[in-house]
């Protein structure tokens, strides 16, 4: 086994650094998804273990492929992963001017496909990746070349989060079949990664469902090595060398954030007697109307009808007040009646806000742009029972700098 770390997880300076210090043991290498993390990887691994992997995948243009060719004189090990059939005459052209002899990969789209958010990029009409008649192309091209013993690798990924075992087990079965024909076809095969995709337990749930959990651990994503174990004794292949690109299992724990709540704003509370001839002098008839629709339906308890009236009511009185024929105080105690009355038939459910110091665009921009959740626990105050439901808002920004989903 030999690993590598896609740095589009985190690209973070200490993180990738660290990955590679600590992984140095383990000839943990990095993989690259486009130029600027090629040189991000480059000048990180030249730090880590000689034998490490520096996986290239992505769209690639001319530069990208002269720049992971330049890589090989660094004596850093670059596979050029191929994910484009025209790939394959480029590498062959620039490889030939540069006389570097590459490594090569090819990315293959498997036919099996992860259903979830995250395995949009899998399948046949996945966007990424060679479907089996271009794979054959490009071993026809290479060998053409004289370059078949150049085409070492084997690459594919499923998605991310993915939802099950045996949806792995079924992708690497069918992708060690591919290895199997390709080391048939002459190719010098060596390595078979099998991408990224070791889903993480946000909630704590252990369950397939949704893309916040997974059920399964570590222990239980290793087997997938029977998978190709079984396919390369049934062909005699020698077992490769796996290697795998899991992103979010190696950093979605590297960091956690500490913030405070400044101050908390209570749901709005009324004190003041409510008088209810006093409200009724300032209302319009259709007001009125309204008023004693709420108060039959607030007398049978339960009935959910009863935020109906009451927010037609209170429309109904803002818009008197917008006209100016309603006085402040009577619109305070319209408000603070339906407040008693939610709380009298337990209907009333106050949400405090928590005001955090912190942005959320800034600091965990995936909540608000995919909806990931992160978990949130508090550090203080773990010997009282939560009493009250509440939201966290950032000091940034009024509608979308909030946290409720947690
Ligand atoms: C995103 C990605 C990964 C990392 O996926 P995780 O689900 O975070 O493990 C690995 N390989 C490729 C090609 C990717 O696009």
């Amino acid at each position: 086994y030999q690993g590598v770390y896609p740095v589009k997880s985190n690209q973070d300076r200490f993180v990738v650094e660290d990955i590679v210090k600590f992984g140095s043991s383990f000839r943990f290498g990095l993989e690259a998804g486009s130029k600027p993390e090629l040189l991000l990887a480059m000048s990180c691994l030249c730090k880590g273990n000689p034998e490490a992997l520096l996986v290239c995948n992505g769209f690639k243009d001319a530069e990208y492929i002269s720049l992971a060719l330049l890589a090989r004189k660094l004596a850093l090990k670059h596979v050029i992963v191929l994910e484009q059939e025209e790939e394959v005459d480029m590498v062959i052209d620039i490889s030939q001017k540069l006389s570097v002899r590459p490594v090569i990969g090819v990315r293959a789209k498997l036919r099996t496909k992860h259903s979830g958010h995250f395995g949009s990029t899998s399948g046949e009409k996945g966007k990424f990746g060679l479907t089996t008649t271009q794979v054959l192309r490009v071993v026809k091209k290479l060998q053409d070349s004289g370059m078949l013993d150049c085409l070492q690798l084997l690459h594919f990924h499923i998605g991310s989060q993915i939802p099950s075992t045996a949806l792995l087990s079924d992708g690497v079965g069918e992708a060690a079949q591919i290895y199997s024909e390709l080391v048939r076809l002459g190719a010098r095969m060596k390595v078979v990664d099998f991408g990224g995709g070791l889903g993480i337990d946000y909630n704590g749930s252990k369950s397939g469902d949704s893309d916040l959990s997974v059920p399964y651990g570590l222990q239980e994503y290793a087997h997938v090595v029977n998978a190709i174990r079984f396919v390369c004794d049934r062909k005699s292949v020698k077992h490769p060398v796996i290697c795998s690109e899991s992103g979010r299992a190696i950093v979605s724990h590297h960091s956690i954030l500490i913030f405070e709540a400044i101050c908390l704003t209570a749901p709005a509370t009324h004190n003041e007697p409510i008088n209810i001839p006093f409200i009724m002098e300032g209302l319009s008839e259709d007001a009125c109307a309204d008023y004693w629709n709420l108060r039959d339906t607030a007398m049978r308890t339960g009935d959910g009808a009863f935020w109906f009236y009451a927010d037609q009511w209170k429309q109904r009185c803002v818009e008197q007040f917008k006209e100016g024929t309603l006085g402040i105080e009577q619109l305070a105690s319209v408000d603070g009646l339906c407040e008693w009355v939610l709380k009298a038939i337990g209907a009333s459910d106050p949400v405090h806000t928590y005001n955090i110091n912190l942005s959320v665009f800034t600091s965990i921009p995936d909540l608000w742009g995919i909806d990931q959740l992160f978990p949130i626990v508090p550090i203080h105050k773990l010997d009282q029972r939560p009493g009250a439901r509440g939201i966290l808002s950032d000091l940034t920004c009024d509608s979308d700098g909030k946290i409720n989903k947690f």
